[in-house]
């Protein structure tokens, strides 16, 4: 009876089992990793050119980092306009003494121009979801320390109009959110911001007109679910505002406590 007792397997015999499964498992997906590799070798997301490296991280080449990424970003930490680097302060900003906007803070990757400009306007075709993912990991990559200031409680992507995302198939921003909750270890809530209205493409219209275009464009769902809540609002680009601004006002008439804006590129 007692020998029958000692033979059943001790919680040490289990773990070293369990041991030697794990380095099994790791042992063959490392080799299906390197098989893989050989196979299809990683290339950039945007340039297309041989990555040799990049088993991890965003998947752009050294180029395409410098170009998208830059390391520092003298944004206005109000409206994120690009300001003097004396200037840093949203009290010498003429972006946030000119118009009302109702989210708190920006964090932008880098400025919609050259590099950036070109990667958010490929990001946006359809098929484009690779450079839509290196970009959000580059947005949290880049900008960490700014982000987890925040410390947002959920976070929201700018919804598209439900027609609009029938037909695209997809919502960069949706794709750019979940990569910064992975990162930052917070849920994302895509269906508590609803975009109700169709509006025109902000895309030509003067800044006056792109925020009278999204006034009352959006409404909140479920309100208990951000009610005294931090959000972080997750856009592609930001240019006057207005489509942020109108967001997160909405979000707050709703009960949230504050709104910032985390965007790849700021024009
Ligand atoms: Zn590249
Ligand atoms: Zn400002």
């Amino acid at each position: 009876m007692f020998r029958r007792l000692e033979q059943i397997p001790t919680r040490r015999y289990i773990d070293r089992m369990i041991g030697l499964v794990r380095g099994l498992r790791d042992g063959i997906c490392g080799l299906w990793r390197a098989g893989f590799g050989l196979l299809f070798p990683p290339r950039c997301v945007h340039c297309n050119a041989d990555l040799f490296n990049a088993l991890s991280g965003p998947c752009l080449c050294a180029e395409c980092l410098a170009r998208c990424g830059p390391e520092q970003w003298y944004g206005c930490p109000r409206c994120g306009a690009l300001v003097p680097v004396e200037h840093y302060s949203s009290d010498d900003c003429p972006g946030c003494s000119r118009t009302q906007l109702w989210f708190d803070t920006v964090v932008a990757l880098g400025g919609y121009h050259a590099g950036l400009r070109d990667a958010v306007l490929r990001m946006k075709r359809p098929s484009h979801d690779p450079l839509s993912l290196a970009l959000g990991r580059l947005l949290w990559e880049r900008r960490r320390d700014r982000l987890s200031e925040i410390r947002a409680d959920v976070i929201v992507p700018v919804p598209m109009y439900w027609g609009r995302r029938l037909s695209r198939g997809k919502n960069n921003p949706e794709t750019l959110a979940a990569c910064l909750a992975k990162s930052l270890g917070v849920p994302v809530r895509r269906g508590v911001l609803v975009r109700q209205l169709n509006t025109l493409p902000q895309a030509g219209l003067t800044p006056p007109r792109r925020f009278q275009n999204v006034r009352g464009a959006f409404r909140v769902r479920r309100p208990a679910g951000i009610r005294d809540a931090r959000i972080l609002l997750v856009d592609d680009v930001l240019t006057t505002g207005a489509t942020c601004s109108e967001a997160a006002k909405t979000l707050k008439q709703a009960g949230a406590a504050m709104v910032a804006v985390a965007v790849v590129a700021r024009a």
